[in-house]
């Protein structure tokens, strides 16, 4: 999908609750970078703590690491990821998971244009 129609389906869309236990497309990062989640500090340390690997970036940012990922909606996946876009999905870190995680809304833009990517309906 181009980013004209993605534009236009997404300005079409209508309110549905989604899935996210059978979604993830927000846990796939769309480039193959080594790290996917922004971490405040004490995030990075708690995470560790659970020997989750975190990458560092050039100005010192933390981000939880990725995994190689073959299939829709991303080039990459976050390493707390499991499962696929439409089919049993979820986060191994649940209760743990970082504040971007937390703050993130599904039905958003955001939330929304990550299921386009990965080929799920949006309503
Ligand atoms: S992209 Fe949206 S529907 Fe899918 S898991 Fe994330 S918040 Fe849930
Ligand atoms: S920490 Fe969990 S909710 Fe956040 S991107 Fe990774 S798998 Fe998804």
């Amino acid at each position: 999908m181009g980013p004209e129609e993605m534009c236009r389906t997404l300005a079409g869309a209508t309110d549905v609750d989604y899935d996210c236990q059978r979604c993830g497309a927000c846990c796939l990062s769309i480039t193959p970078s080594a790290g996917y989640v922004v971490l405040e500090r004490d995030e990075a340390t708690q995470l560790r703590r659970l020997s989750l690997p975190i990458v560092i970036g050039t100005d010192g940012q933390s981000f939880l690491a990725t995994e190689p990922y073959d299939g829709p909606g991303g080039a990459a996946a976050c390493i707390a990821f499991e499962g696929a876009p439409g089919f049993p999905s979820r986060c191994l870190i649940y209760a743990a998971r970082p504040t971007k995680c937390r703050e993130f809304e599904a039905g958003s833009i955001a939330c929304r244009t990550a299921r386009l990517r990965a080929g799920l309906p949006i309503g």
